[in-house]
């Protein structure tokens, strides 16, 4: 069996977890345009080399990756009790960032906010506006492998594990421990978008180069994170009150705030000097095209760390010491 053939993955998992044929979603069968299909069949193939080649490392198999046949915005990673790892996105998610970032209505036709960026393509293969696309399916499959890592490391599972990402599933107990999880996942992701988004920074035209564009291309990859984190909320993106030790993924704010540190700690290059409120602002700008009321979000986050600042630098002290003693963390297996 050829487990590189979605075909034959989708027979596997069939045979091997009990899937009825409604669970997993085939791109092979739908009616989509040859475009369409073709970006379907990358992906998987990206994911599922990805996590071949990664087993050994992680002690991360039998793994796996499959479209789930589901039209709202989620992703998850699994473990079974017979062992199988599997990571998961739905078809609707994969849709929907499809369709804002290069579907055929997508906002770059017409946005002058966003047609004013599309000159960082001088030098690149690829657009902007796809660039945004990678980076935040990019993410939602490092994330994931990041739990796979997770799970790999736990002493003595014995039952089902899963992180799903839409914030639906927030009815799930606080747990400071799955907190440390999404801490970790989150900054798993936002490296490999961080290592892409510089090589497309270092393949622009010379003349570009400078701090400005280093800024905005860093701006490109936050933004295409915080536009996947919106999805995942739905509608109730617009919330504002930040929360510390309640639900099941962070809060949104929190996420962005560690994710930025990240990106700006990571991206040092002496040649150019990064602001962070500059990055966060661009991307904000970026984020509001798409969501009318995204810059509330900025607002609302720059109150929120100007008025509870205390509380948020405890928090994230909590996260960042409490992450560096959970040994089963993906953070501490990196180097393995
Ligand atoms: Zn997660």
């Amino acid at each position: 069996m050829d487990l590189y053939n979605y075909s034959d993955v989708i027979e596997y998992l069939n045979k091997n977890i009990g899937f009825s044929d409604e669970e997993i979603y085939d791109f092979k069968k739908q009616d989509l345009s040859d475009n369409f299909k073709d970006i379907f069949g990358k992906y998987f193939f990206f994911c599922q080399t990805n996590l071949l080649e990664e087993n050994q490392k992680f002690n991360i198999y039998p793994a796996s990756f499959y479209f789930k046949n589901d039209s709202t915005n989620n992703a998850a990673a699994d473990y079974y009790e017979n062992g199988f790892y599997l990571i998961n996105i739905n078809e609707g998610f994969f849709y929907n960032l499809y369709e804002i970032f290069l579907g055929d209505n997508n906002l770059f036709k017409i946005n002058k906010t966003l047609q004013e960026l599309l000159f960082l393509n001088n030098g690149n293969k690829i657009s902007v506006n796809y660039l945004m696309f990678q980076a935040s399916t990019l993410f939602t499959f490092y994330h994931e492998l990041g739990h796979l890592i997770q799970y790999s490391g736990m002493y003595g599972k014995s039952s089902n594990l899963n992180n799903s990402e839409s914030y639906k599933n927030d009815a799930k107990p606080f747990d400071f421990n799955n907190h440390l999880m999404e801490y970790d996942s989150d900054l798993y992701g936002a490296s490999y978008v961080l290592n892409h988004i510089l090589i497309y920074f270092d393949e622009l035209d010379y003349e570009l180069k400078n701090t400005q564009n280093y800024e905005k291309t860093l701006s490109l990859g936050l933004s295409s994170i915080i536009i996947n984190f919106l999805l995942l909320l739905g509608k109730d993106y617009k919330s504002t009150k930040v929360f510390y030790r309640e639900t099941y993924h962070p809060h949104i704010y929190i996420r962005i705030f560690y994710i930025m540190d990240h990106f700006i700690s990571n991206s040092v290059d002496e040649k150019y000097e990064v602001k962070s409120n500059n990055v966060l602002k661009s991307s904000i700008d970026i984020v509001s095209q798409f969501f009318p009321d995204g810059n509330l979000i900025l607002k609302n986050l720059f109150n929120s760390l100007l008025n509870d600042f205390d509380n948020i630098k405890k928090y994230y002290d909590d996260i960042y010491d409490g992450s560096e003693k959970l040994m089963y963390l993906a953070k501490h297996k990196q180097q393995v």
